[in-house]
């Protein structure tokens, strides 16, 4: 089997490399180049592609591949918001990693939570200078406040054990609401009127697109702290402007971006910042963002590569393809 694998960065090797040689055997081509329009045509005489999450496959895309091939698209996320599904039906295998490390999320989700309630980002920087000073730098007690945990399967969840070890109370909205959480139910206007914190852990669809809008952020409380490490087309960004300008969020924690693609995983620090909404996102004091990380551990992007793989052989292999998302 051939695979192209697209936006190839040096710490996806360590785990595809090792585990594909000592198990798999199959052709690997690392390609730098993220998947996108003008640079599907390099699929050409591969069984399947291998991509990532700011990577994207559109109905076209789809067809063209079909024309040269291409049999499937292994996905290296849980996410598949970026392949048009409709289109691959009956055409093209799309098998994603349904869960590598929900704990590795939910723990950034936590640090990104400590980091714009209690500085620390700040206080590294201050001390390197000696500079002891600790004024600005008062955070809050997460002790028996409110987390609001919207969507709760796998990272969610994850999260919820992490703010009950915090002694937070939490409560959470799912319209798939799991019997077997020790969690409080409410309706998501609830969730958005009585918490302090609200973590953000459902998938992007048409119904949770901007669900973080002008409406839900005029019910939260002052002072609320928002964390979002699942998409960012879940917030308009608009209006989390304003909210921040209006001093309705105490701190927000952002590791994806609705506009991220070609720009997180990038190193653009010589290039003027095109993007007028994300220059004001990271001029405030009390946002933290970061490059769509939250899966970044060992133990995760190992978990990636084994899946992935494992998806590969079951295609390859004839067996049944239990990580498919085309239905
Ligand atoms: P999951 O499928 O296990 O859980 C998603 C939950 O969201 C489900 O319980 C579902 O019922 C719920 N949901 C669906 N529609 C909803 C709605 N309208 N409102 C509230 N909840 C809703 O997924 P997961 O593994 O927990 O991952 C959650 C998200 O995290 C993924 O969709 C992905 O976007 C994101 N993610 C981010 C990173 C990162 O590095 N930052 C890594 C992995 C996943």
């Amino acid at each position: 089997m051939k695979i192209a694998f697209y936006s190839t960065k040096p710490y996806d090797k360590i785990w595809f490399d090792s585990l594909n040689k000592e198990k798999y055997g199959f052709t690997i081509d690392f390609l730098e180049s993220p998947c996108k329009e003008a640079s599907i045509s390099l699929a050409r005489g591969y069984d399947a592609i291998c991509i990532f999450v700011n990577d994207y496959v559109t109905a076209p895309m789809i067809e063209e591949l079909y024309q040269m091939g291409v049999k499937a698209i292994l996905l290296r996320s849980a996410g598949f918001n970026h392949v048009d599904l409709r289109a691959a039906k009956g055409k093209l295998e799309v098998l994603r990693v349904p869960s590598y490390s929900p704990e590795a999320v939910a723990e950034y989700a936590m640090a990104m939570l400590l980091t714009v309630n209690r500085y620390t980002h700040k206080a590294y920087t201050r001390t390197r200078e000696f500079n002891m000073n600790i004024n600005g730098l008062m955070g809050r007690d997460l002790f028996r406040k409110t987390a609001g945990i919207v969507g709760t399967g796998k990272i969610g969840q994850a999260m919820i054990r992490i703010c009950q070890g915090f002694s937070m109370d939490v409560i959470a909205y799912d319209p798939y609401p799991n019997s077997d959480l020790s969690v409080k139910y409410v309706s998501k206007e609830e969730l958005f009127r009585n918490s302090d914190v609200i973590s953000l852990h459902c998938p992007l669809t048409e119904e949770t697109y901007h669900i973080i809008n002008k409406e839900s952020i005029d019910m939260m409380k002052k002072n609320v702290y928002l964390v979002n490490t699942s998409r960012g087309g879940l917030i308009d960004a608009g209006y989390l402007i304003e909210g921040l300008l209006n001093r309705t969020f105490a701190g927000v924690g952002l590791d994806v971006y609705e506009e991220e693609e070609g720009v997180f995983y990038e190193d653009r620090s010589n290039d003027i910042m095109r993007d007028e909404i994300l220059a004001r996102l990271t001029s405030f004091p009390n946002v933290l963002i970061s490059s769509h990380m939250g899966f970044f551990t060992r133990e995760a992007t190992k978990a990636i590569a084994e899946i992935t793989l494992e998806n590969a052989y079951a295609l390859d292999q004839g067996k049944e393809l239990k990580n498919s998302v085309v239905s």
